[in-house]
């Protein structure tokens, strides 16, 4: 980990139940959590409610998805003054499984992070390679380009924390290691510095998704420019994702 305060996020994807949420609140409620780790969780949309209304106010809530713009005539659509008034003060954009499932491109997700970040939400602006582009050497190519994206579009990069996941470790048990990890995040900080700012390259943190896991998570976090998690199913299990908030080393 480096200077910046460690940050960890929990993705809960389409996953869960009232009554599964429940135990899984009460569970994170109950956790010993070290005190300098900014913690985040993303419930499904329906569920936010319940959780902010349950969750300790030590952890702060996330949507996994907004809107590009004000709400208005957008079926199926949750706007980001609506994710506000629910209380959410963060919102995952450009997860590999809404680029690449849903179809997703970079200008949607760039029109995305600039409305909520005007808005005053903070955004996990994810990243990250397919396997094959990995395999072609284009690792960093496709990184930079979407990172371009986000550059392209916001205002400033205050509220943002970067979330580098490889398409091929997310969900597959195939973790990075933390040199590959730490070799992309070195990539991406000195993307920063040479196409946004010192300042911007030096403050903003970067973390790391993929199959991050109570095992895991100590060996990657000891990298230099590791500077947290996004974690998807391992946040799912209350004290697995404690173990990883108190990863920081
Ligand atoms: C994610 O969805 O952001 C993620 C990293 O998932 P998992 O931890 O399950 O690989």
């Amino acid at each position: 980990a480096g200077s910046g305060k460690f940050f960890v996020g929990g993705n809960w994807k389409c996953n869960g139940s009232k009554d599964s949420i429940s135990k899984l609140v009460s569970d994170l409620n109950s956790a010993k959590l070290e005190s300098d780790v900014d913690v985040v969780v993303a419930p499904p949309f329906v569920y936010i409610e319940q959780v902010k209304n349950s969750l300790t106010d030590r952890i702060e809530v996330s949507a996994q998805n907004c809107w590009t713009g004000k709400g208005g005539a957008f079926t199926g659509e949750i706007s980001v003054e609506q994710l506000k008034d629910l209380g959410c003060k963060w919102v995952i954009l450009g997860h590999s499984e809404r680029r690449h499932i849903i179809g997703e491109d970079d200008q949607f997700i760039g029109k995305k992070a600039a409305y909520a970040l005007g808005q005053g939400v903070g955004v996990i602006a994810c990243i990250g390679e397919l396997l094959e582009e990995r395999e072609q050497g284009k690792t960093f190519d496709v990184c930079f380009q979407q990172l371009q994206a986000y550059a392209d579009a916001v205002p400033s990069w205050d509220d943002i924390v970067i979330a580098y996941e490889p398409v091929w470790a997310i969900g597959t048990g195939k973790v990075a290691t933390p040199e590959q990890a730490q070799e992309v995040h070195v990539a991406v900080r000195d993307w920063l510095q040479k196409n946004v700012s010192a300042e911007v390259a030096s403050k903003t943190r970067i973390i790391y998704g993929g199959s991050v896991n109570g095992g895991n998570c100590a060996e990657l976090a000891k990298q230099e420019d590791i500077d947290g998690f996004l974690v998807g199913g391992a946040s799912l299990k209350g004290p697995e994702f404690a173990t990883i908030i108190n990863s920081v080393t």
